[in-house]
């Protein structure tokens, strides 16, 4: 049987191109005892992609050249030789960038829920409200009254450390990339203020026009310029979750900024790194407090969903255009 997949065609320099994309027809093995024929419906693109496409030592492998990119994937399986699953079953999985794909049943998540969307488990149920749920709950450790800014508020992650945040009693400040994700923050997500950071004459001091009573917690999603200027703002005991740092993920060479490091010291500020997975044996608790916070209606989310398998490349590049609000996900 024959399908198409999309390879990672060579390594990027700096910013991603289409050229580092190749789609491939292939012929698909014949399915053996415990595996299951799976065809894609979503497939979530994320800005972690873009250091697997680099030869570089980090906390997941590498893509290899001529082979398929991967990724989360919700996909619905069409034949089954397990026990453990059947046709018409919907699962999740880290799955290659095929159209269909034969994989191993172990290693599947069998998707049960018929109330809610399916593509929540690739959004608020899945990574990205548990990344925002351990960085903001495990090392923000927010109290009422505090003052919170997250940058790349307006992505999948962002919009979910803003409304915990907001749950918690915090004063929430978004900062992003367009007027239109501004209004989106402050009139339908209920942040209390939202700078943009591309508009703004000085960040620096529209952080401290925003935020009078200081910074308690940073949730950096993006790390360079902007998390210099919140970090300028940063208040004595501050909590920094060091989420994500998408401003420098296609940079060449390393970026020096300011050496902000006195002022943490000298303000006692406590910094973390954390990948989600560190979290992983509290999932199940996330997972309750998540799911009970979308049932109540004080959490909302948004996905951004691209049509077309063919579309997955352009997708993934797209994040690095801010094309997105909250989750981008590609269907089918
Ligand atoms: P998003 O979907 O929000 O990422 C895309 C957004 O990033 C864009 O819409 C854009 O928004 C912003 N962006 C892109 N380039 C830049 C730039 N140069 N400067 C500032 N902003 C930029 O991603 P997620 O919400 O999924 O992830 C957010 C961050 O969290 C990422 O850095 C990601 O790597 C990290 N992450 C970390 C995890 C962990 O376990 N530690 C797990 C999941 C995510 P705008 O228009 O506002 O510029």
């Amino acid at each position: 049987m024959k399908t198409q997949q999309i390879v990672l065609a060579s390594r990027p320099v700096g910013t991603p191109t289409q050229d580092n994309f190749r789609f491939e027809n292939i012929e698909l093995p014949d399915l053996q005892k415990g595996e299951v024929l799976l065809e894609g419906l979503y497939y979530s693109v994320d800005p972690y992609m873009r250091g697997r496409m680099n030869d570089a030592k980090s906390y997941v492998a590498p893509f290899e050249i001529d082979q398929p990119m991967s990724g989360t994937a919700i996909e619905k399986v069409v034949m089954s030789k397990s026990d453990d699953l059947k046709p018409g079953d919907i699962v999740s999985g880290s799955l290659p960038w095929c159209v269909q794909t034969v994989a191993p049943a172990k290693g599947l998540v069998k998707i049960y829920s018929s109330i809610l969307p399916v593509t929540d488990h690739l959004d608020v149920l899945g990574m990205t409200g548990l990344t925002a749920y351990f960085g903001l709950m495990e090392i923000g450790k927010p109290k009422a009254g505090e003052t919170v800014v997250v940058s790349d508020a307006a992505g999948a992650v962002g919009l979910v450390v803003g409304q915990i945040a907001k749950i918690q009693g915090c004063r929430v400040v978004g900062i992003a990339g367009s007027d239109e994700k501004i209004e989106v923050l402050k009139d339908k997500y209920g942040f209390d203020d939202a700078i943009n950071y591309k508009t703004v004459a000085d960040l620096k001091t529209a952080i401290s026009k925003s935020c009078p009573k200081g910074v308690d917690i940073y949730f950096d999603n993006v790390g360079g310029e902007i998390s210099d200027a919140v970090i300028s703002n940063i208040n004595f005991h501050a909590r920094i979750p060091l989420c994500g740092q998408i401003s420098l993920y296609n940079s060449t060479e390393t970026p020096l900024g300011p050496r902000l490091q006195p002022m943490l010291l000298t303000r006692s500020v406590l910094m973390q790194g954390f990948i989600v997975s560190n979290f992983q044996s509290q999932f199940p608790e996330a997972i309750r407090y998540l799911a009970k916070w979308l049932k109540d209606g004080e959490l909302k989310f948004e996905q951004t969903i691209v049509h077309g398998f063919d579309q997955l490349p352009t997708a993934l590049l797209g994040l690095f255009k801010g094309t997105n609000i909250g989750k981008m996900i590609v269907a089918a």
